[in-house]
């Protein structure tokens, strides 16, 4: 791939942009995480047409966190390296996203959330990077130990000093998501947006932090809306294949595509089949049924699954009783 990357003309006329929350932000209803599949263990080059794919299909979002990998650490230098062999010219049509949160670097600075750790995360990520900023910096998981206050005051300085030009919240439970979104309005930072998991096999969101979502007027990006690959034909016909998540021995496990699972994921397939889409298709599409979701965060190890999930978005939406008949299917398998 020598060629100088040229981004696709046509790029913006297939996939909708909503907007996250009350914010002056759009994303792209389909985003594209780098989880897995761009650490330093794995090939550049497909991590490479991958982001080539998605950006010329109008995904313009593409996140990250300082510890994806492996080594943590290394999915922002893939990125950096894309930025500066594709995507430099385009960073002005780019929302780029980091995160700290998780175990980054030994002794009590490298976790968590003290104003300290943030800081210096964040410093470090925008290195690998070679940016001047993020577009959204989250924070990765709550800290029971400090002061919420605390944490929101770095999230508000980080975009006050530049680094950042929006916050967002990462896997808070719904009371702790309006006390900070409470901080960080009085700080002047709104937080725009929240990224949960949320799929058909884990729902958890839907009674307390999507209602709090919409009270404080704040987006919502779903993490893993393909159960990391479950939701998809991977697994259909009971085998792990080779190149599967599943196989590789990461966040994955076989024992998790139990039996139950797998029976309710073949009869969501005659549904999804029956409405002309892929699995993957409508399980997306059904996460982007509620108005509210601003995008679906997908991670994907080859081009193709980028497509795939561009297509969702083209979806009829579901009449009432066929919603019916997938909550009947899934009620049995929520956490
Ligand atoms: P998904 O649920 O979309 O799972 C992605 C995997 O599913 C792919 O790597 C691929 O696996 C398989 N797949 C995807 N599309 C298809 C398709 N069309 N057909 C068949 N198989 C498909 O999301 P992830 O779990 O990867 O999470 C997405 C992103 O969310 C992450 O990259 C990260 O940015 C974010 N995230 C955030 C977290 C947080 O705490 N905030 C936690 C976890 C994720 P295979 O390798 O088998 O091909």
């Amino acid at each position: 791939m020598n060629t100088p990357y040229r981004a696709n003309p046509e790029r913006y006329s297939t996939i909708p942009y909503r907007r996250s929350g009350g914010s002056g932000l759009k994303l792209p209803a389909v985003s594209l995480g780098l989880w897995h599949n761009f650490g330093g263990v794995d090939r550049f080059e497909t991590g490479r047409e991958v982001v080539r794919t998605a950006f010329d299909h109008g995904i313009t979002h593409f996140d990250l966190a300082n510890n994806y990998g492996p080594p943590p650490g290394s999915a922002e230098e893939t990125f950096g390296a894309l930025l500066r062999a594709d995507l430099r010219p385009y960073r002005d049509e780019l929302i780029i996203s980091s995160k700290a949160g998780y175990t980054m670097w030994p002794g009590p600075y490298g976790d968590w959330g003290s104003r300290k750790y943030l800081i210096a995360s964040l410093d470090q990520s925008l290195k690998r990077m070679g940016l001047d900023y993020v577009d959204i910096f989250y924070h990765h998981r709550p800290d029971p130990e400090t002061p919420l206050e605390e944490t929101m005051a770095a999230l508000a300085h980080i975009v006050s000093s530049g680094r950042a030009l929006y916050v967002g919240l990462s896997n808070y439970p719904a009371g702790l998501l309006r006390r900070a979104a409470t901080l960080l309005r009085e700080l002047g930072t709104p937080c725009v947006i929240d990224q949960p998991r949320y799929s058909l096999l884990d729902r958890h969101i839907e009674p307390e932090i999507l209602p709090a979502l919409a009270d404080e007027g704040i987006g919502c990006i779903a993490f893993s809306p393909l159960a990391q690959g479950i939701l998809t034909d991977r697994y259909l016909n009971g085998h792990i294949p080779e190149d599967s998540r599943a196989a590789r021995g990461g966040f994955l496990k076989p024992e998790q595509i139990t039996p139950e699972r797998l029976d309710a994921v073949r009869r969501l397939n005659d549904i999804a089949q029956a409405r002309g889409l892929t699995l993957a298709r409508m399980a997306l599409a059904w996460v982007l049924r509620h108005n509210a979701m601003t995008s679906v965060l997908i991670g994907a190890s080859r081009p193709s699954q980028v497509l795939d999930a561009v297509a969702a978005t083209q979806a009829a939406p579901f009449e009432a009783e066929v919603l019916a008949e997938i909550d009947r299917i899934v009620a049995p398998l929520q956490p």
